[in-house]
């Protein structure tokens, strides 16, 4: 049981195993951040009147550390499940899984940063399905580890904790020396299964080079549409016109998860063009890691966009187009995994004003570059142009993607 979502086909006959409550996950008004937000608004041109709230994807599931990786997994694991899976063979993305005789896939593969809330959500999964999990941990990736005053506390608690109680079988790499690489690892690990007469199917980081990876965030932008309705009120008359979220921020890691937003919103704009006349809702992707280049993500966002897109039943090539994806790289920090001290202020204001914990490595970034956007003269410098007059309404949403299982290992914040 779900939420009743209008989904279009073929996008609503997509397999789908539920993971989530049976209801949407909450969306709750920001009020203090809004008062700042609004405040500093009005010190503008305009009277700009900002309403902040926040969609808890870390309360979108009873399963273990609520987060966005969720949404992803429940369209792999019907190909998981599958007599023969198309996808999930090693690190190329899209080979099958070789599938001896009448035997199911027996052990979930996947890997992360030592602190991965990836890792936690597939662990669960595997356990929910009554499936075994191998969970590969990179000392290299990221540089929560290296900047950790205490290593050992780093590489113990948190969800390192957390997916050993839910039984993965976690194995911990030191950086590959070249000229092996951290896919050779991988293959390796998928090697010894297979030879020891398991059969495993491998999720790449984050699942979102998986296929199938985008779909999640594609289905959760219908269900945002849906509560748009609840949250900020039915339109009043005729003419006047349904309220909506003009801006959405969520954390940009690996981009699929903002790839699928922009896609499922493009399908819901189209199923909803009755209100084509409201500005479309814009997705802003805030860059979590500064490790490669922006024209990387934009890149990748723009695939994995397209990808979901084409699955839903878009024109991926007409339909979506890099003007869809917008992408602020100014609030990366210095380091993926790393809680700069601005990302830190940001961190205990949330705390403080709404008594809402965000994540060190994620959604603290992303609500800095939110109250940037939302206390600078940003917003007010679009909605200038073109020129309006009178009051304006601006409603903001910033996407909780989870992660706060990770806080314990950053105890000396
Ligand atoms: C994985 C993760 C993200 C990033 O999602 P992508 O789809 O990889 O961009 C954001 N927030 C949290 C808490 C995560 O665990």
């Amino acid at each position: 049981m779900s939420p009743r979502l209008t989904i279009p086909d073929p996008f609503a006959s997509i397999p789908r195993v539920n993971l989530l409550y049976p209801f949407s996950s909450p969306i709750h008004p920001l009020q203090n951040l809004s008062k700042l937000a609004t405040g500093s608004a009005a010190k503008g041109k305009g009277n700009v009147r900002v309403s902040l709230y926040s969609k808890r994807e870390d309360h979108s599931s009873p399963l273990a550390c609520a987060g966005n990786k969720y949404r992803k997994l429940e369209y792999i694991i019907p190909d998981i499940l599958s007599s023969s899976p198309r996808f999930g063979a090693g690190v190329a993305a899209d080979s099958p899984v070789p599938l001896d005789g009448r035997k199911k896939v027996t052990t979930l593969v996947t890997e992360g940063a030592i602190q991965s809330n990836h890792t936690v959500q597939v662990a669960s999964v595997a356990s929910k399905l009554g499936l075994e999990s191998v969970v590969l941990l990179h000392k290299g990736t990221g540089g929560g580890l290296s900047s950790a005053q205490d290593k050992d506390a780093f590489l113990r608690t948190g969800n390192v904790q957390v997916v050993k109680l839910l039984g993965a079988d976690v194995r911990m790499f030191e950086k590959p020396v070249a000229p092996k690489t951290q896919d050779d690892l991988v293959e390796e690990v998928l090697e010894d299964l297979r030879a020891s007469g398991k059969v495993p199917y491998w999720i790449p980081s984050g699942a979102s080079l998986h296929p199938l990876g985008g779909l999640g965030y594609a289905r959760c932008a219908f269900e945002i549409a849906e509560q748009e309705r609840e949250v900020l009120g039915h339109p009043g008359g005729n003419g006047i016109e349904q309220p909506r979220f003009d801006y959405i921020f969520v954390a940009c890691g690996s981009g699929s998860t903002l790839g699928g937003l922009i896609a499922g919103f493009k399908l819901a704009e189209r199923s909803q063009s009755q209100q084509r006349t409201r500005r479309p809702r814009k997705v802003i992707g805030i860059l979590t890691s500064p490790t490669m280049r922006k024209p990387y993500h934009e890149e990748r966002i723009l695939r994995f966009a397209r990808r979901a897109g084409e699955m839903i039943g878009l024109d991926p090539q007409a339909d979506i187009t890099m003007d869809d994806v917008i992408l602020d790289d100014r609030f990366a920090g210095e380091r993926y995994g790393v809680l700069d001290a601005r990302t830190k202020e940001t961190l205990s204001l949330v705390a403080e004003k709404e008594e809402v914990m965000l994540d060190p490595v994620y959604t603290a970034k992303v609500a800095r570059g939110m109250m940037h956007w939302a206390t600078g003269d940003e917003i007010e410098k679009e909605l200038a142009n073109p020129p309006t007059n009178g009051d304006q309404q601006v409603n903001v949403l910033f996407i909780h993607t989870g992660g706060q299982s990770a806080l314990g290992a950053y105890a000396d914040i």
